[in-house]
Formats: C-alpha cells, structure tokens, sequence
C-alpha cells in the first residue's frame, strides 16, 4: 500500500494504493484556497486519515501543479498561489514526522500511466499534458527522470519547430516571456487561438471539438491543423528521447481524431521511416495524480 495525494488549486485528494494499482481508498476534501497554513493542516489531516487504516505507516508522495526547488526546498509555478516560496515539503515532514515526495502534476500523470495505465507494458513513455497548459514527463523502466532544474519533459516553453510555424497566422508571445511557445499553440487558449484565425470565431476548445464532432467543416479543419501542430512538435521529442509510447493526458486528450492523425503526421519529421512510437489515450483522467503520487516511492 502507497499513499498518493493530488493537491490541486481547488481539491486534495488522497487514495491509498495496492501495489497492483487499485484504489482502495479515496479521501477528497476542497482546498482551502489561499491559505498555506489550512492548507497544509489539511494535507496532513487526509494523509492521517488514508494512515489510520492501516497497521503500519506508508509512504507518502504528493503531486502539485508546482515545483520543489532545489537545494532550497520551496515550491515554484504553483497555481495555488499561497504555495509559491513556501517549504511544503519540510513543513509537512515536521507534521508528520516522516520523509514525504512532492512532484508537479505532469510528472505524476506521466508515471500513474508508465505503471498501471496505458503504458504499462512500455519500457521508455512521455507523458504529455495537453490541457490549460502544456507540459510533460519522462518515465523510464518505471522510473521518473529527474533532473537539476526540474524541468525533464517540460517541453511547453521550448519554441515551435519551424514547421509549425507556417500553421499559425502570425507570432504568439507566451506568458513566460518568450515568442511562439509550444504551449501558445498546444494548450486550449491555443486551439481557440487557431481557431480565431481560421474562422474569425472565438469559441473555447471543448466546443471547438465537439463541433467537429458533429460534423463542421470549419472546427474539422481546425482539429486538422491542431493535428499537424501536434506531431510536429511530438516528432522533435521523439528525435531526442525514442519513447516507446506517448500518452496524452489533459482535456484536450479527449479529442479522438489526434489518436488517428497524429500517428501518420509524424512521418516526414521524424529521423525515421515507420514511426513506432505508439501514441495513447490515458487509462486514468482526473485520478492519475494521487495515483502517480502514490507512485513517486517503490511498492512495498
Ligand atoms: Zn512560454
């Protein structure tokens, strides 16, 4: 048994997983929303709730929309903003009196699918969120690659491949700073970008999908293009990791065209004839953070 926690802007939810994958018990209680201190007595109440259960203590691991900066140890890029420069880490360790795991959301749902979702029988995957933002995570032979900065896999903020750039109307200045982002393309606000362009219409993406759902030949077009926008930012991931399969994750992973698509686009941008690379829709939605979480220690 692992426990997982998904400390989102709006909810906490805690499960406690077997060492299959099946979720025993969930806990979900509403963030306190703009208050640390709340919110880290509640993060401790839900992981002593899952605890008492059990005959003994389990690990912990939590998965946030942040960062862990390293050496210093306080959270970064948090949407909950009250997290930002805060030790969450070391915080709750003092509460509990135990070693816990904190990693962004991306990375979580990257190992809840390389470990029990879509991706269990690959040994090298890229998860890839597709969502408000865009971002990623790199699971080899189950393990999270981690690095210095804590980015691995965070691709959103790399700029488009040159390819893309025919694809779009004119340059997109990304929140970070810099010009044409992945993310300013790829994330919803991009696909509703897109479609502005193309049709002069402002919709939000899951409408612009849903037309092309049923049928509309503008929305089609768009998702056509969203399409080709896809895998040719995927194919220079590719280039450089090899994985065995990517899954995507995130509200835009529900648009069922990109699962045929995107496949025979990759051909022509990456270093290869016959891409093998298999791309996947995600096993879990909504639960893959407590259960990637739950995943950032070895079963025991
Ligand atoms: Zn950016």
């Amino acid at each position: 048994m692992r426990i997982g926690i998904d400390l989102g802007g709006t909810k906490i939810e805690g499960v406690l997983l077997s060492a299959l994958g099946e979720t025993v018990t969930k806990r979900r209680v509403e963030t306190p929303a703009g208050n640390y201190d709340a919110t880290v007595a509640a993060v401790v109440d839900v992981i002593s709730t899952l605890q008492a259960e059990l005959p003994m203590p389990t690990t912990v691991g939590i998965g946030t929309p942040g960062a862990l900066m390293h050496p210093e140890g306080i959270m970064k890029n948090c949407n909950s903003l009250c997290l930002n420069g805060q030790p969450l880490q070391r915080d709750l360790e003092s509460r509990l009196g135990y070693a816990v795991r904190i990693e962004n959301d991306a990375n979580c749902f990257a190992l809840s699918e390389a470990h029990f979702g879509a991706a269990k029988d690959a040994s090298t995957v890229f998860g890839v969120i597709l969502g408000t933002g865009t971002g990623g995570g790199i699971v080899i032979n189950k393990q999270l690659l981690t690095g210095p900065n804590q980015i691995a896999g965070e691709w959103g903020h790399n700029p488009i491949p040159v390819s893309v750039r025919p694809l779009i109307d004119k340059d997109r200045i990304c929140y970070c700073g810099r010009a044409n982002c992945i993310e300013t393309v790829l994330s919803g606000r991009g696909l509703k970008q897109t479609y502005h362009e193309q049709s002069g219409q402002t919709l939000e993406a899951n409408a612009i999908a849903e037309l092309a759902r049923t049928g509309d030949p503008g929305a089609k077009e768009c998702i056509e293009i969203y399409s080709q926008q896809l895998a040719r930012c995927l194919a220079s991931v590719i280039n450089v990791i090899d994985p065995e399969t990517i899954v995507l994750g995130g509200g835009l992973s529900n648009i069922d065209r990109l699962y045929e698509t995107v496949p025979h686009s990759l051909e022509g941008f990456v270093f290869t004839e016959g891409v093998r690379t298999q791309l996947l829709r995600p096993t879990f939605g909504d639960a893959s953070g407590a259960i990637g979480a739950a995943c950032l220690w070895p079963a025991i």
